[in-house]
C-alpha cells in the first residue's frame, strides 16, 4: 500500500492567445531583467563600486543604483521585505494569484524549459509518445539535448546570481579563465542544479506541495477578487456537438479537454476553484479558440469575481437554453470593485511603509557615531585625584570622501577629553577616510569633586573643513549619549 499518490508526468499543449502572449511577455521582461540588471553600470565616483545592483559581501555594503545601505541600515532591507509582502498582498487581493501564474521565478523558468522540451522533443503528443517509446537513438539525442539546454539555463541562471554579489565583468572574465575561488564554483553549481531539477522535474509540484502561498492565498481573497472561473450554469449540460447540430438542452462546453490538456497544473477547472491553480489563464485562452470555432461567445471560462460569478447565474436563470447563444446581451456584465476595505488597507500600509523609507533614505546622515564606555575597570583615579573614564568610539564616514571631525563632550562640567588613534598617538582632529569606519580610544578625565556616581555625558562629532574643501555641503555633525562613573 503506498501512502502517497504517484506523481503523474503533465504535457501541457502548446496554446496561443492573450494571456499566453501575456505570459510571454512577461517572461522575456523578467529574465532580461534578471540578466541584465547586474550588468548596468552607475558611477559613483573613484574607489566606489560603479555596478549599479551589487550586494559587496566584502565591502559589507549594498548598492542599488544612487542608494547605498550600509550594515548599520538594515532597516531598510526590512522595509523592502514588508513592501514586497503586502504589495503581494495588494495584488493578490485585486487580481488574485496574479504572481504565481505570470511572474513567480518557478513559473517563469518552468515555462522556458517546457518551451525547451516542445522546441526539441514536439508537443504534448509527440513528447508523450517519445516517453512511452522504447529509447532509439533519435530518442537519446533529443532527450540528451533537452536536458543539456536545460543544464545551460541552469548555469546561465546560477551565473547571474553570482554577478549580483561581484563585480561582473570582472567574475566573467575570471570565470572565463576559470579563475574563480571555490565559493563562487559551489554558488554556480548549487543554482545550476536547483535550477535544472525544479524547473525540469518538480514543476508544478512546487507550487503544490512545497509553496506555503498557494495554502494561506485565500485567506487574502474575497469575493471581489478576480479568480480563474468556469461557467457551469452556460457550459452544463456538456457534451459532444457537431456543427449545425441544435444548443437545445445542451450547455456550450463541447468537453473537448482543450482547458485540461494546455494546463500546465493538469486539473480541470471546470471542477471549480482549486488550490492548484495558478491563475495563468492559458484555459481561458485554449476554450476562447474552441468558441471562436464553434462560433459561440468567449468568455466561457474567463477571470471574473465570485460576485460577479453569482450575478451571472442568476442572469442565466432568466434564460432559455436556446437564447443562450446570444446570451452576452441578457447576463449582467463584468464588474469590477476595485476599492474595498482590504484593498484600502493595503494601499494605505504601501504607502505610509513606502513613504517612511524614502524619508529615512532622505533624510539618512552620511556621519555616524557610536560610543562604548569601556567597562574593565570602569574608571581609574589618577594621582591627581581626578577621575578617568574611557570610551572606544567607531566613526562611520559613509560619504565618498575623506572627513574630519573634532569631538567635544557636554554636561560635565570641566571634562577633559584626549582622542588616541592608532598607536596610541593622542589627536586632536579625528580623519576618516571615505567610505570607512574609524576607530579611536577616548580618555575623559575629570576632577573628583564634579563628578557624583553616574553621570550622563554626551559626545559630539563636528565636521572640520578648510574653505577648500567647502563643497558646499552643511558640515556633518553627529552625537552619542552614554554615562560617566565615578
Ligand atoms: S486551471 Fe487554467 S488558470 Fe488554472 S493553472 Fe490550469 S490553465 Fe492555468
Ligand atoms: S475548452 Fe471549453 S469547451 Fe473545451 S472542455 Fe474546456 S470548457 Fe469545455
Amino acid at each position: 500500500m503506498s501512502l502517497f499518490e504517484t506523481a503523474r508526468k503533465i504535457y501541457p499543449r502548446r496554446v496561443k492567445g492573450t494571456f499566453r502572449s501575456l505570459k510571454w511577455l512577461s517572461m522575456i521582461l523578467l529574465l532580461g531583467i534578471y540578466y541584465a540588471a547586474p550588468w548596468l553600470r552607475w558611477d559613483r565616483g573613484p574607489h566606489v563600486p560603479d555596478q549599479a545592483i551589487l550586494v559587496d559581501l566584502v565591502g559589507q555594503r549594498g548598492y542599488f543604483f544612487g542608494i547605498e545601505i550600509w550594515p548599520q541600515e538594515v532597516y531598510l532591507l526590512v522595509g523592502v521585505l514588508i513592501l514586497a509582502a503586502i504589495g503581494l498582498f495588494f495584488a493578490t487581493a485585486l487580481l488574485g494569484r496574479v504572481w504565481c501564474g505570470y511572474a513567480c521565478p518557478q513559473t517563469v523558468w518552468t515555462d522556458l524549459f517546457v518551451w525547451v522540451e516542445r522546441f526539441v522533443q514536439g508537443d504534448r503528443n509527440a513528447r508523450r509518445k517519445l516517453d512511452e517509446s522504447a529509447w532509439t537513438l533519435e530518442k537519446l539525442w533529443k532527450k540528451t539535448l533537452t536536458h543539456l539546454i536545460w543544464l545551460l539555463i541552469g548555469a546561465v541562471t546560477g551565473g547571474a546570481w553570482v554577478f549580483y554579489f561581484n563585480d561582473a565583468p570582472t567574475l566573467f572574465s575570471d570565470l572565463w579563465h576559470l579563475d574563480v575561488s571555490w565559493s563562487v564554483l559551489g554558488w554556480i553549481i548549487a543554482l545550476t542544479l536547483s535550477t535544472y531539477f525544479m524547473a525540469g522535474f518538480a514543476r508544478e509540484n512546487v507550487c503544490t506541495y512545497m509553496c506555503p502561498y498557494a495554502r494561506f492565498q485565500s485567506a487574502m481573497f474575497d469575493k471581489d477578487t478576480l479568480i480563474i472561473t468556469y461557467e457551469a450554469e452556460r457550459g452544463e449540460p456538456r457534451g459532444k456537438h457537431k456543427k449545425g447540430e441544435s444548443w437545445d438542452g445542451k450547455g456550450h462546453c463541447i468537453d473537448c479537454d482543450s482547458c485540461v490538456i494546455v494546463c500546465p497544473m493538469g486539473i480541470d477547472i471546470r471542477d471549480g476553484l482549486q488550490m492548484q491553480c495558478i491563475s495563468c489563464g492559458l484555459c481561458i485562452d485554449a476554450c476562447n479558440s474552441v468558441m471562436d470555432k464553434i462560433e459561440l461567445p468567449r468568455g466561457l471560462i474567463r477571470y471574473d469575481t465570485e460576485s460577479n460569478q453569482r450575478q451571472r447565474r442568476e442572469g442565466y436563470r432568466t434564460l432559455d437554453i436556446a437564447h443562450r447563444k446570444s446570451g452576452k446581451t441578457v447576463v449582467p456584465p463584468q464588474k469590477m470593485r476595485w476599492v474595498r476595505p482590504r484593498t484600502v488597507a493595503y494601499a494605505l500600509i504601501l504607502s505610509t511603509v513606502g513613504s517612511l523609507m524614502l524619508t529615512a533614505i532622505v533624510l539618512r546622515p552620511m556621519t555616524e557615531l557610536t560610543v562604548n564606555h569601556a567597562r574593565a575597570p570602569q574608571f581609574v583615579r589618577l594621582s591627581d585625584g581626578s577621575v578617568r573614564n574611557n570610551y572606544q568610539i567607531k566613526i562611520l564616514n559613509k560619504s565618498h570622501d575623506d572627513r574630519a571631525y573634532r569631538l567635544n563632550t557636554q554636561g560635565l562640567s570641566q571634562a577633559r577629553l584626549e582622542v588616541l588613534a592608532a598607536g596610541d598617538e593622542t589627536v586632536e582632529t579625528l580623519h576618516v577616510p571615505a567610505n570607512s569606519v574609524a576607530s579611536f580610544r577616548v580618555r575623559v578625565d575629570t576632577p573628583e569633586a564634579t563628578a557624583h556616581g553616574r553621570s550622563d555625558i554626551r559626545f559630539l562629532l563636528s565636521e572640520t573643513r578648510n574653505p577648500a574643501q567647502n563643497s558646499g555641503n552643511t558640515p556633518e555633525s553627529a552625537r552619542h549619549d552614554s554615562y560617566f562613573i565615578r
